[in-house]
């Protein structure tokens, strides 16, 4: 399968440790760390490598040689904290050619294979998990391209009014040995996430995003970690874990998240409709995924750039993230199918199968997230919309307003609603979903 590098060193001064290194914090009656190496245990990962600094000896003397649970595990010790770049470079020796590496006080369960096989195919020397949360503006935030690779870090604390889409690095990596050339051969600490990723790109190093929603949360705090706790013991991980089909509410944007005006093409012209916070957050808080996929001809017809349409969703995120609400992803349709206009990009007036309704987007977030359509909503205000979500077997509801009150095909139809925040309900209460939170 793939070794397993756990960072193992820290202190858990903020968990009220005294007698632990930070990972092997009690997590309902095992040391979370234990909880981990199971997880990786169960999906066929038998080589760990646990770097450690802090109380070495108590976590040798808890899993020993690994053979408890079937598998083996080896030792590098630091004499004083190296952080977690200049610690994988210490073990350099005992580092095979591609690795995992994980911060020893982050929860997951994800789908091992799932990350691997997508990490070894995108070509980069390392790829990073990266996912949305519901406090971007605290967070340490990469910046992706139209093929998931990452051209930009932006590490917390964050410059006021930072238009960057929600992406979290989730402290998980996949990495080839090559990363070890960007991490300096000195004393101190060296951290992946805000010294060497950012100067290896810098330097043309390929790195890349598997973006995520899957169960990672840091538990750095009493409160994190009760939290997770909690979501435990109702299975939520499990359940959002990619081994398992996903349902999805698939959004359009335009007239159901945001005003509809006559193209969206700068940040400030973005307006939520009323609700649609607290309507995104209340999916976030159950196991449905919220994936926008909205057609932008605009591109197609020189009205807007990528980087400018880049801008625009990052002040959706921003402004979803004030209810502390999120899109698990949004995917969007740059063609138009009609050419001959002033301006126009040629490349993308094109027909496509993926205007809606065409429905290639939908079928690429089913791809990525693994999710089960025909046990998805989509939720719209055109014909197109619903006529995508209905070819692909979603449950289909539309927004009811003033723009299309003409609409009427029942065929395709399968609710109409007359907000985003009642439809919300609606799936919930209909699929008999608690809100987890
Ligand atoms: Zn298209």
């Amino acid at each position: 399968m793939i070794q397993a590098v756990f960072v193992v060193g820290g202190r858990g001064t903020r968990l009220g440790l005294t007698d632990r290194p930070k990972p092997m914090v009690d997590f309902c009656g095992k040391p979370l760390l234990e909880r981990m190496v199971e997880e990786l245990a169960s999906q066929g990962v038998t080589q760990f490598l646990f770097l450690t600094q802090y109380m070495s000896e108590y976590v040798k003397n808890w899993f020993g040689d690994g053979s408890r649970h079937h598998a083996r595990i080896d030792y590098v010790e630091e004499a004083s904290p190296l952080g977690t770049a200049g610690s994988v470079l210490h073990a350099k020796d005992h580092v095979q050619e591609e690795c995992i590496v994980i911060y020893g006080d982050v929860f997951f369960q994800m789908d091992v294979k799932r990350f691997v096989e997508t990490s070894r195919g995108n070509g980069g020397c390392g790829t990073l998990f990266v996912h949305p949360n519901d406090h971007p503006h605290d967070s340490d935030l990469v910046h992706i391209d139209q093929d998931n690779r990452i051209d930009r870090f932006y590490p917390k604390p964050h410059e006021p009014g930072l238009l960057v889409r929600n992406k979290v690095n989730a402290a998980i990596y996949y990495l080839k040995k090559e990363i070890l050339q960007y991490i300096e051969t000195r004393d101190g600490v060296q951290d992946f996430g805000h010294d060497v990723f950012p100067a290896a790109v810098q330097r043309g190093a390929r790195l890349y995003a598997y973006n995520s929603s899957e169960y990672v949360k840091d538990i750095g705090t009493k409160d994190r970690l009760a939290r997770t706790i909690f979501h435990w013991k109702q299975n939520i991980p499990a359940l959002k874990s990619y081994k398992n089909a996903q349902r999805a509410v698939f959004l359009d944007r335009d007239g159901v998240i945001n005003e509809e005006i006559d193209g969206v093409y700068h940040p400030d012209d973005l307006v939520l409709l009323p609700g649609v916070g607290e309507a995104v957050a209340k999916l976030n808080a159950s196991t449905f995924l919220a994936i926008c996929i909205t057609n932008q001809p605009g591109v197609a017809k020189g009205f807007v750039s990528f980087d400018e349409l880049d801008t625009v969703h990052a002040r959706m995120d921003m402004l979803l993230a004030q209810s502390r609400a999120y899109l698990d992803d949004l995917y969007f349709c740059p063609h138009h199918p009609e050419a001959g206009w002033e301006g126009e990009v040629a490349e993308f007036k094109i027909p496509c199968a993926c205007r809606k309704p065409g429905n290639e987007l939908f079928l690429r977030a089913a791809k990525n997230h693994h999710i089960d359509l025909k046990r998805s909503f989509m939720v719209g205000d055109r014909l197109s919309d619903l006529e995508a979500g209905k070819s692909v077997g979603c449950f289909t509801i539309l927004i009811r307003n003033e723009h299309n009150k003409d609409i009427f095909a029942k065929d395709v139809i399968d609710a109409e609603i007359s907000s985003l925040h009642e439809a919300v309900a609606f799936i919930l209460q209909q699929e008999n979903e608690q809100v987890y939170v």
